[in-house]
This record gives structure tokens, C-alpha cells and sequence, in this order.
């Protein structure tokens, strides 16, 4: 096995601090380990480190790949997103989602793409008791924590989107849909994310990358093999946001391989009459789950189900969110930061050392 110096580095979920330079640190010196780039996809910032060690020496000296190559790299990159969205946006009105959540007809023929993350989601959601649930569509567009003028909406405003969801409303059959409620509507918004990720870091283990890390909104991926002169593989130390102060960390988890997905009720949200109402949505109630969880990180090795389950867990609050990582129904690690301001850390993280909690530094 060749022997490759690095240096440990520190990402940020949710922070693009090591980003920061990435427009200035693409460009043609040999010496900067990774090849940083940063594009926009799904109204979101995702960010690729990519390693320039080609892993060839020429006697001494290593070859790096070519800034245009990794160039060409992080544009598939790029159109991998878009295709994504292309397909899942709730909002687009190109996309098929938003076709289908048009009142105008009630049966889809599928593509393959849009079949599989639609089959899978509502595996997740049988999975999940339900917590995770991409009917709420008629639920997330009433509400519309991102839009440009958010309100409470009423009693019976609430109760009439929430007539709308359910896997009953929209059937899948084959690779077609019925619908059996016009006004039913799909959101992906809890899995989209997590998916075009799979599908980037997929992509990038075909490449000659040799290792990296790709971070998207609060999704983060590392992928491929990182050695230090010991011929041991490095771990990437990822940093989770403080809810409480999102300029700081609770902890960080060290991962050599996988996904980190992140649903935090300070991510999306706006404020009335001095309330706060978050993007997270409970299915029972249609309105934002009334958690004691602040953030969840959910640890594991595929996008979209790390992202679905980030959500489902943050709806379940942490005593059923425990409960269910011991069932054992998904095999998954996770970081649950509670509104008292406690840390639940799940027994395989606590085991493996994987998680270090941060210690704030006491001023001499
Ligand atoms: P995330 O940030 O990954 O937790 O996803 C939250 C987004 O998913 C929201 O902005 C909604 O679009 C959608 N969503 C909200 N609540 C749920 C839920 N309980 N199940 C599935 N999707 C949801
Ligand atoms: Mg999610």
C-alpha cells in the first residue's frame, strides 16, 4: 500500500467555515491537499473537497491531478444535483413532483429514478411508525416556513391539508401513481438531499478522486480511503452545530466513511407573536412537532435514509428516538442534542470512541 501524508481537518455540518476559501483555493497549487469547489443545488450550498493526490509518485515527487479534471469532476458533480432536483422540487415547476401535485390529473406513469425514491420512502415511513412521511406536502406548502410571508395557519386550515396525506391518497402501482385525492401532495424535502448525495458520492468512488468529502446543506458525506504516514486510514472530525448557538459545537464525530445528516429545529423557521415555528413537521398534528429535540445527527452508510431518519427521529422526540435505535429496525448511529441543552449519544458512537463531546475551554 503507498504511503500518503495528510492532515486531519475538521468539517463543520452546517458551516462552511472550511469552505470559506473555495473560490480563491481552486486554482493551480500543487501543494493544497484538496481541490475545493462550491456550487448551488436545491436552494442549497453544496461544497466538494476533493483529494489532488492522484496516488502516483514520479520518483519523489507526487503527481496531482489536473484543476481540470477535477473541474470536469465537480461539474458532473453539479449536474447530478440539478438532475435531482429536477425530478424532486416541490417548488419547480418543471419538476415531476410538482406535476403531480397539481390538481389537474390523477395518474403518473414514473420514471425508474422517481418509482425508487418514492418505493423507499414509503418503506421508510412503514418503517417509522409513520413520523417520516412524504405525503405531508398539502401540510408543508399550508405552513411555508421558507416562504416569503410565513403565518399560523388555523384549526381548520391544518385539518383540511392534513385530510390530504396519507399513502392511501397517493397509490403507488408498478411505476405508476393513482391519485386518489387530487389535492394530495408530495414533499421530498426530508429525502432529496440525502439521495443526490448517494448519488454524488456513487459517482465519485467511479472516479479517480481518491478520497474527500462532499457537504450539502445539512447532509455530509465522506467517501474513499485517507491514509496518515502510519498507513492508518484518517478519520474526518465533523463537527455538530449547537443548537443553542449555532456558532459553536456540541461535538464532533469522527467518521472514515458514510453520511452525517443533520435536522435541526433552528435551521428553518419563523417567528409570530414571539413563537417560533420550525420546518419540521408532525404527521398527527400538522403542525411542527412539538419535540424536546433541538438536532438530530443521524450516522449512517446511505444518504436518504440517513436524511429520512434525521427527520423521523426529531418528530419522535429523544425517549422514542432512543427506543427506536434499539429496535434495531435500521442499523444507524446518532447524536440527539435536546432543548434542556443535554447530548444523547447512542451506544455504538459512545463504544467506538466515534464521538467526542466539546469542552468549552475554562479562562485562566
Ligand atoms: P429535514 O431538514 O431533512 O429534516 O427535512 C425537513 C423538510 O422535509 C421540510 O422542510 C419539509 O419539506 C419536509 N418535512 C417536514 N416534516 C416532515 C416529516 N415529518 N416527514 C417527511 N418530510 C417532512
Ligand atoms: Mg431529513
Amino acid at each position: 500500500m503507498k504511503k500518503y501524508l495528510f492532515k486531519r481537518i475538521t468539517a463543520l455540518v452546517l458551516s462552511l467555515v472550511l469552505f470559506s476559501s473555495c473560490v480563491s483555493g481552486c486554482t493551480g497549487i500543487e501543494e493544497k491537499e484538496y481541490f475545493d469547489t462550491c456550487f448551488i443545488a436545491m436552494d442549497t450550498q453544496i461544497t466538494l473537497r476533493l483529494a489532488r493526490d492522484s496516488g502516483v509518485k514520479d520518483g519523489r515527487k507526487t503527481i496531482y491531478h489536473e484543476d481540470t479534471a477535477l473541474e470536469a469532476i465537480a461539474a458532473e458533480c453539479a449536474n447530478l444535483a440539478a438532475q435531482t432536483e429536477s425530478i424532486f422540487s416541490r417548488t419547480d415547476e418543471n419538476s415531476l413532483t410538482y406535476e403531480i401535485n397539481s390538481e389537474a390529473d390523477s395518474f403518473f406513469e414514473l420514471d425508474n429514478e422517481f418509482c425508487e425514491l418514492l418505493k423507499r420512502s414509503y418503506d421508510i415511513s412503514d418503517k417509522t411508525e409513520g413520523y417520516f412521511d412524504v405525503t405531508l406536502g398539502s401540510v408543508t406548502e399550508l405552513w411555508n416556513v421558507t416562504g416569503e410571508e410565513p403565518s399560523v395557519p388555523s384549526e381548520d386550515e391544518i385539518n383540511e391539508a392534513l385530510s390530504h396525506c396519507g399513502k392511501d391518497k397517493i397509490v403507488l402501482s408498478g411505476s405508476s401513481i393513482i391519485k386518489n385525492d387530487r389535492k394530495a401532495k408530495l414533499d421530498f424535502g426530508a429525502v432529496a438531499k440525502g439521495l443526490a448525495l448517494s448519488k454524488i458520492i456513487d459517482y465519485l468512488n467511479t472516479t479517480e478522486v481518491l478520497y474527500g468529502l462532499v457537504s450539502f446543506g445539512g447532509n455530509v458525506a465522506v467517501f474513499g480511503n485517507k491514509y496518515d504516514t502510519k498507513e492508518q486510514i484518517v478519520k474526518y472530525k465533523v463537527g455538530i452545530t449547537d443548537p443553542a448557538d449555532t456558532s459553536k459545537v456540541v461535538g464532533y464525530i469522527y467518521i472514515e466513511n458514510g453520511y452525517v445528516s443533520v435536522s435541526g429545529d433552528y435551521e428553518r423557521y419563523f417567528e409570530a407573536d414571539t413563537v417560533k415555528y420550525h420546518h419540521i413537521m408532525d404527521p398527527k398534528t400538522g403542525k411542527p412537532a412539538d419535540s424536546d429535540i433541538s438536532s438530530v445527527s443521524v450516522i449512517c452508510n446511505n444518504g436518504a435514509l440517513a436524511d429520512a431518519l434525521s427527520t423521523a427521529l426529531f418528530v419522535m422526540g429523544s425517549e422514542k428516538a432512543v427506543q427506536y435505535y434499539e429496535s434495531g429496525v435500521y442499523s444507524f448511529e446518532a447524536v440527539i442534542t435536546k432543548k434542556d441543552g443535554t447530548t444523547i449519544v447512542t451506544d455504538g458512537l459512545t463504544e467506538s470512541g466515534a464521538f467526542e463531546k466539546y469542552i468549552e475551554p475554562v479562562e485562566e
